[in-house]
């Protein structure tokens, strides 16, 4: 089967269906992973307790049908809810836009829609780390470890890439982030500047994309990320912490078992001032990786040539 024998539409409705119900999923993954709870079971309850029924968790319809409101006790649904489940819909459609529908209308289908579902993958599950970390402050390995495995195991989807260039970019990832941020922050300032998240996050840019993406991620990044922190400052005057990392230190002291600065970054407050704040850095990352895996090819080409060779 070649790609002319199938039509556009039904290529963009599947992904899009598939994307919307994948962002339901995800929501599941952004409360419970960092929780420590099973993705799998309990089925889906409201925050009183009760199940959710199949009818009240169709992605985006329900949300819009209830208003907003849980149908057993009238709780308020976040708006979030719906759109983690938008974005999950967007991003696959995206997919199927950059990867499927602008190959040559002659090309096997089978190998587009394996490259299309493991891409779909990849930013899904960065769009999962991104709000785990808006929340927590925290990459979880099930995603970053586990995502730079996955990249390396599918690495022959993306032939411009290829093994060997996959596990150069994990290397580079990695050790562009562990030397100079932790290991000689830690050196010079005795304490590290960025989390060892951040760092396996890279490791699975570069094992997707090749070097190429990690210089890019690492880039865009900060910019997009330095940008928002000063939008933050001006309007609000300060940077505050996510509330849920403030209740989990302190949960953790009172059990008189406060986290360890060397694995935790966040296990002391932050300190007084500009220079001692804050910002997840993780959503930025994965904003300059999603724009490399939807525009790289682009910006390759128009901005940075000597980046891709
Ligand atoms: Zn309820």
């Amino acid at each position: 089967m070649i790609l002319a024998d199938l039509p556009p539409w039904l290529l963009r409705t599947f992904a899009i269906l598939l994307g919307l119900l994948v962002g339901s999923f995800l929501n599941v993954v952004i409360w419970r992973v960092p929780r420590e709870e099973s993705v799998v079971t309990p089925a889906s309850h409201c925050a009183c307790g009760k199940p959710i029924a199949g009818y009240d968790n169709i992605p985006l319809v329900s949300w819009l049908l209830l208003r907003g409101r849980a149908r057993c006790c009238g709780a308020t649904i976040s708006p979030r809810y719906p759109f983690v489940e938008l974005l999950g819909g967007v991003l696959a459609w995206a997919v199927v836009e950059v990867v499927v529908l602008r190959a040559h209308p002659s090309s096997p289908v089978l190998p587009l829609v394996a490259r299309a579902l493991a891409d779909m993958a990849l930013a899904h599950a960065l769009l999962a780390a991104a709000f785990i970390d808006l929340d927590h402050m925290f990459l979880p390995n099930q995603i970053t470890i586990g995502g730079a495995i996955f990249a390396l195991l599918s690495s022959t989807l993306r032939p411009e890439v290829g093994l060997a260039r996959s596990a150069i970019g994990l290397m580079v990832g990695f050790f562009v982030i562990y030397l100079p941020f932790i290991v000689l922050y830690r050196l010079v300032r005795g304490k590290q500047g960025m989390g060892l998240g951040d760092a396996k996050l890279l490791a699975l840019v570069g094992a997707w994309f090749g070097w190429q993406g990690v210089l890019f991620a690492l880039f865009a990044g900060s910019i997009q990320g330095t940008l928002a922190a000063i939008v933050v400052l001006a309007r609000k005057g300060k940077i505050e912490e996510p509330e849920s990392v403030i209740a989990e230190r302190e949960a953790a002291e009172a059990e008189g078992d406060p986290l360890d600065p060397e694995d935790d970054p966040v296990a002391l407050p932050p300190e007084p001032g500009v220079a001692g704040a804050r910002i997840a850095f993780g959503p930025f990352l994965i904003l300059a990786a999603l724009e490399w895996l939807f525009f790289g090819h682009q910006i390759g080409e128009r901005f940075v040539g000597f980046l891709t060779d």
